[in-house]
């Protein structure tokens, strides 16, 4: 809810503050238990940061993240570990993320042992279920890292995330790195883990496509802030704002008989050092009006929680 990270620039001799990156900028939204909330943008729109701000892995500047009722940005020491063991990510690369050194049982038991939980052959044991919950074997257990394909770390990296039984995962462009073939097994995986553990997922993603199947809602960041969001299959059929009608004239429709309009963006993502005054969009933006110059639009609801931030739907 409202939740900000800037970080300070700094410069000259002094390392006086001289400015602000705005990496996340009031962005507030809910994720409902059970669903797939997918979290759509360009890289450093804020997606990353925003999914980490949740798990409180970066302290956001402002706001509140409220899980289960308890606003978990005050929580220090033994209650924040204890709020930390209800939510879990998993990163982008899954080889980059997996200590090289240690064999997979001592990766997956380690938060296990953190929190101390079980005794060794109580460990030992659920490390080798949860192989087995990912498609994996027991016999996996005493291998390395650099022994798996990508497919297969990242189907560690799960493992991990879910060893401690967590309600929440956020999963940042968990698929990003693999190939096209292996990712659809791999976000298989993933919803037949939602729909027998009853889980929860944020699923960050930097491509329309990829969070269409798996997503209940979508939301789309752009700049640091959300500037659409909306049940998933609304978003596909009607994309309001002119950004989100852009990216997804970028995916290829499955429906042969819709003939979409690419739309070509002019220009490059401002920085969000020095973001453009009233709609941040608006030097992209085919339909840009003197208003969208001075006057930010808000985030508003034009029907049945499809939001969208653009001066075209006021009423
Ligand atoms: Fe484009 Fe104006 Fe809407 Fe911004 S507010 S997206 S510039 S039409
Ligand atoms: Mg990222």
């Amino acid at each position: 809810k409202n939740l900000k990270k800037y970080y300070p620039i700094t410069g000259g001799v002094f390392g006086k503050e001289v400015g602000v990156v705005k990496a996340v900028d009031d962005v507030s939204f809910t994720v409902k238990r059970g669903e797939t909330f997918g979290l759509v943008g360009e890289s450093g729109c804020g997606k990353s940061t925003t999914g980490r701000s949740l798990l409180r892995l970066i302290e956001p500047t402002s706001g509140e993240v409220v899980f289960d009722g308890t606003d978990i940005i005050g929580l220090q020491g033994e209650a924040l570990r204890k709020m930390r063991r209800n939510m879990q990510i998993v990163f982008q690369d899954p080889f980059a993320s997996l200590n090289p050194r240690h064999n997979i049982e001592k990766i997956l038991e380690e938060p296990l042992r953190v929190h101390g939980i079980g005794s060794p052959a109580e460990r030992k044991e659920r490390v080798r279920e949860l192989l087995e919950v990912v498609g994996l074997s027991s016999y996996h257990a005493t291998r390395y890292p650099h022994q798996f394909s990508g497919g297969q770390r990242q189907r560690i990296g799960i493992a991990r995330a879910l060893m401690l039984n967590p309600k929440l995962i956020v999963a940042d462009e968990p698929v990003s790195a693999l190939d096209v073939s292996i990712q659809s097994q791999v976000l298989n995986l993933m919803q037949d883990l939602q729909r027998d553990l009853g889980l929860t997922y944020l699923f960050i993603a930097h491509d329309l496509s990829v969070v269409r199947h798996i997503s209940d809602r979508v939301g789309v960041m752009y700049l640091g802030r959300l500037v659409e969001l909306s049940r998933s299959e609304e978003l596909y059929r009607q994309p309001l704002h002119p950004y989100t009608r852009a990216l997804l004239s970028a995916v290829p429709s499955p429906d042969p008989d819709a003939v979409r309009e690419r739309i070509i963006l002019q220009g490059d993502v401002p920085s969000p050092s020095n973001p453009p005054t009233g709609c941040t969009f608006h030097t992209r933006c085919p339909h840009v009006t003197d208003e969208c110059r001075q006057v930010r639009p808000d985030f508003r609801d034009v029907g049945g929680g499809h939001f969208v931030a653009c001066h075209l739907y006021n009423a």
